[in-house]
């Protein structure tokens, strides 16, 4: 039975897809994959979002700059997001945050350009797309100043702790889970993602990075967000078709589509 899943963080127009972006496209609607969210991580890679956006009634664009770029950030960067983040189909700005494993940019550059992002997404009532990865204390310590602190937001590709889930929730932000849920040893992981409840749950595959079981290995693409779907619904008690029909609903409240 055909499901309205809506792959809520992807990168299809990444080099990886070059190949065969149009297959990508109609396996995505035949895997029920009705509409997805292609997420900036720089400058250029907004505009390919967009541009995508334009031209598929089924992709819709989110703006901002990865952390890994932190160190080349300008405020030249930050008035081009606020013109590209008023073209149409753009619906958050992202994906922007902290990541303190990878640590390609230094830790203070991290912090100011998301202040500025963080300004940007107030400025232009869009929500916030976060990648945070071993770096919730620093995230949530800079989410205590009220004047950034954005009224909708999502953490994408979640890693973090229970605890770490629960503080997020109370500041009312929703929570998407990559295909790391579905994979062997993620027992931890699964018990976070069964703790969020449905209303603020949401579905990614965060494409060409990430696939789920029984694809792990392979380059990943927005069909396969269905086994994350078919994962979170068993750890929810519910079926395929009511998940599929919770998460799309809170993709819809949340970016608008
Ligand atoms: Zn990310
Ligand atoms: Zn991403």
């Amino acid at each position: 039975m055909l499901v309205d899943l809506v792959d809520t963080h992807t990168h299809v127009f990444f080099d990886d897809f070059n190949s065969d972006r149009d297959q990508v496209f109609s396996r995505a609607s035949e895997a029920g994959v009705d509409r997805m969210i292609n997420v900036g991580v720089d400058i250029e890679s907004s505009r390919k979002a967009i541009e995508l956006a334009t031209r598929h009634e089924a992709c819709f664009a989110t703006v901002g700059c990865h952390p890994h770029e932190a160190d080349h950030w300008t405020s030249g960067h930050g008035q081009e997001l606020v013109r590209l983040a008023r073209e149409k189909k753009v619906v958050a700005i992202g994906e922007i945050g902290l990541d303190f494993y990878k640590n390609f940019s230094n830790h203070e550059n991290q912090k100011k350009s998301l202040q500025e992002m963080l300004k940007i997404a107030q400025g232009c009532h869009l929500p916030v797309v976060f990648h945070c990865r071993d770096a919730h204390e620093a995230l949530i310590q800079i989410l205590s100043d009220r004047a950034l602190r954005p009224a909708r937001a999502v953490l994408h590709c979640f890693t973090g702790t229970r605890d770490e889930a629960r503080r997020y929730l109370d500041m009312g932000y929703h929570i998407s889970f990559a295909g790391q849920i579905t994979f062997r040893n993620a027992g931890p992981l699964r018990e976070v993602a069964a703790m969020v409840p449905m209303d603020r749950l949401l579905l990614e595959t965060d494409a060409p990075y990430l696939s789920p079981e029984p694809m792990r290995g392979k380059r990943n693409e927005p069909a396969h967000v269905r086994f994350t779907a078919i994962r979170q619904a068993e750890l929810h008690g519910i079926t395929l078709e009511e998940c599929a029909r919770m998460t799309s609903q809170n993709a819809k409240d949340l970016f608008g589509l």
